[in-house]
């Protein structure tokens, strides 16, 4: 297993990220399955295991408990999260620490995040209402947090103003990164914003929830044409494993199959060549390129009576086409009322001053018929919230 150490901690740089368990046929994680995977991961010195307050339903924090109270505390590295960015009534932060505490049978997390700093929820973490900071900065005076750090889905805006405000505190970022959002959602930007800010980079969706090992057969072809021995899963991590502050990528393994494969890959680093990079930047043009090429040049944008930000939407619709995930309707719900795809009136004023003759109405259609099959953030916080209560304490 390959290393890096971070502030005194010899961390392995592939972390177990407890989002995406094994289940059952009712949807309950398969505890007996996770246990193998966890004590494999285990075995072969994976020692960072990343849960969140929202993970299935809040059984994941239970699941991790129960499994690592049989290994010493010393022997592993537990991150949880503050779920600021779900949207409810209380962001006391007290109440639900306590609480995680107590699911993960543990008396201090080693990691602690506050959970995707984003347009969404950016007010939340600022609000002094809450004194959300001021609490996790307590909590890491007393101990009972050894590093503080934030995920992210945001903006660049909004991460510079978090950190703006709180860097001197926060010591690591959770960014999603891989080689097709190195371009087409700025994590390279990101990466470089959080690195300059003096932050250990933590990587997330390093296969984009599986979409990067689920390549056409083309595409497969001329990564296999370059390296026969690399599997689509090698490709993603080796691009990661590049990057000179990433200090650990998480990847949500839930089967036996994924682990052992991500296990191997982890036991050497084998640098991407020029060509490789070159071959990689290809297959992400190749998977990006349906949808508007828009070019950002704004010329429609003063023509709209909605005020919609139309280069901003062509951006996100091209990441909708590449693939659905749920923060893209985080981010449209981020976007002021009255100006989000769903809002278009169809006038055409805006498809009349686009040099590049892009279907604008088309696109906010479409948009906006796709996202209404999906459900919004605030019910997917509302259900989160409810299947939280529904746990039974440790
Ligand atoms: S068609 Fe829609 S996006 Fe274009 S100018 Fe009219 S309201 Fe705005
Ligand atoms: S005019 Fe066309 S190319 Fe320019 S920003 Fe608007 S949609 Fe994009």
């Amino acid at each position: 297993m390959l290393y890096k150490e971070f502030k005194g901690d010899k961390l392995s740089q592939l972390g177990y990220g407890l989002m995406r368990l094994p289940v059952t046929e009712t949807g309950a994680i398969d505890e007996a399955e996770t246990t193998k995977l966890v004590e494999y991961a285990l075995e072969c010195g994976v020692n960072y295991f990343d849960t969140a307050y929202p993970y299935h339903g809040g059984n994941s924090e239970i699941v991790i408990g129960n499994i690592l109270k049989n290994h010493p505390r010393d022997s592993f590295f537990l991150a949880d999260k503050f779920p600021g960015h779900i949207i409810c009534d209380d962001h006391t932060p007290a109440p639900i620490f306590e609480e995680q505490l107590q699911k993960c049978q543990v008396d201090y997390f080693d990691y602690y995040l506050l959970h995707n700093v984003t347009e969404c929820s950016l007010d939340t973490y600022l609000d002094p209402k809450w004194g959300i900071m001021d609490y996790f900065i307590e909590q890491k005076k007393q101990g009972r947090i050894r590093h503080l750090g934030f995920s992210t889905h945001g903006e660049i805006p909004t991460i510079k103003k978090f950190l703006e405000r709180y860097g001197e505190h926060l010591e690591f970022c959770q960014l999603q990164i891989n080689y097709v959002d190195w371009t087409l959602q700025q994590s390279k930007e990101k990466y470089d914003l959080v690195r300059s800010n003096g932050l250990g980079v933590w990587v997330m969706e390093p296969v984009r929830g599986g979409r990067l090992v689920k390549l056409d057969p083309k595409q497969e072809a001329r990564l296999k044409e370059r390296h026969p021995e690399y599997s689509q899963a090698d490709w993603c991590f080796r691009f990661v494993q590049e990057l000179p502050d990433v200090y650990m990528t998480l990847s949500g393994m839930t089967t036996m199959m994924q682990m052992v494969s991500n296990v191997s890959i982890y036991n050497s680093f084998v640098p991407l060549t020029l060509e490789d990079k070159a071959v990689l930047a290809s297959v992400a043009v190749d998977l990006t390129s349906q949808g508007p090429q828009c070019t950002a040049c704004r010329y429609c944008v003063d023509k709209c009576p909605m005020g919609i930000d139309i280069p901003r939407i062509m951006e996100l619709y091209r990441d909708l086409l590449f693939a659905l995930s749920p923060t893209i309707g985080m981010r449209i719900d981020a976007m002021p009322e009255g100006s989000r795809p769903a809002d278009c009136i169809q006038c055409g004023n805006c498809s009349t001053m686009c040099p590049q003759d892009l279907d604008i109405p088309f696109v906010m259609k479409d948009f906006a018929e796709r996202l209404s099959k999906t459900k919004s953030w605030a019910q997917v916080s509302k259900e989160r919230l409810e299947a939280n209560k529904k746990v039974i304490r440790p």
